[in-house]
């Protein structure tokens, strides 16, 4: 049986199924929850997933879990700063490879909506969709869910029925799709590509396991056309812009929220104005 204690404590090693522990960073905040999970993969020679920020204390916490241990791959889901900047300085202790998500690509020097993004990550290895790492005694797949990131990696773990979900699928939030380079229709296909799976369990990179994966997912997909059905019906009122529409679809939720709920509205938008349902004109969105 998992044992699934639901404090989480930062810096605390936690063992969450025979093969797979997990130490929570101390970053937590408003967009991390309780902050970032790093997972350990493995007894002796370990996997490494979502290392995490680059912080002397975190850093320390790994290297103490880690101890005389073999790290044969430090991966990473995604490139934002709260998960991959840790995986320079232990592949540098550890002599170990980064392998797991690409580079993100930007189109331009922009200023961009994505500034979360850590411009260090340097792969050894990029995995491609399906294909596999192995240690002693695990398997860990890589299966593409582009959406929150166009970069986004899941990993499945074949022993355990476990998926690493990184910042696509978490219990505590839902997550935050910014566009250019979040996609709300990829993030749609990714969800989908989750519910087909028959995955156990769910280790995500912020809050705790996630023990009915198939069931929050169905429930995400379903607060997600919801969200899409309250944007269509809003324009239908009246033409407007997201600095409009957010403070009505979201006016229980903490303001300091709204940046980021404008960010996934936006995504919502570009959706839709790719499917012919609103046109755009400057800031304000018009229902076709
Ligand atoms: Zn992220």
């Amino acid at each position: 049986m998992d044992t699934l204690p639901r404090k989480i404590v930062p810096g605390e090693l936690v063992r969450v199924n025979e093969l797979v522990a997990r130490i929570t960073a101390p970053n937590p905040g408003m967009m991390t929850g309780p902050g970032t999970n790093a997972y350990i993969v493995g007894r002796d020679a370990l996997a490494l997933i979502d290392p995490g920020p680059d912080l002397p204390e975190h850093l320390a916490a790994l290297d103490a879990a880690i101890g005389h241990a073999r790290v044969i791959a430090i991966c990473c889901t995604h490139t934002h700063r709260d998960h991959s900047p840790a995986a320079a300085p232990l592949a540098a202790r550890t002599g170990a490879p980064i392998v797991g998500c690409a580079p993100l690509v930007l189109d331009s020097d922009a200023p961009r909506a994505d500034v979360p993004f850590d411009p260090t990550y340097r792969p050894d290895r990029v995995l491609a969709d399906g294909e596999r790492l192995q240690g002693p005694g695990w398997t860990l797949t890589a299966l593409a869910t582009p959406g929150h990131t166009s970069n986004h990696l899941c990993f499945a773990l074949e022993e355990s029925g476990a998926l690493f979900t990184g910042d696509h699928v978490m219990a505590w939030s839902t997550t935050v799709v910014a566009p250019p380079d979040g996609d709300m229709a990829a993030y749609m296909d990714s969800l989908a590509r989750l519910h087909d799976r028959d995955d156990r369990m769910y280790y995500p990179a912020h809050g705790p396991a996630v023990e009915r994966p198939r069931q929050l997912v169905r429930g995400m997909v379903g607060h997600r056309r919801q969200r899409e059905r309250q944007i269509l019906k809003l324009l239908g009122q009246q033409a407007q812009a997201i600095a409009a529409l957010v403070p009505q679809m979201y006016k229980g939720v903490d303001e300091r929220l709204w940046p980021a709920a404008g960010q996934s509205v936006k995504a919502h938008l570009i959706d839709l104005e790719r499917r012919g349902r609103v046109v755009r004109s400057g800031e304000t969105w018009t229902i076709t």
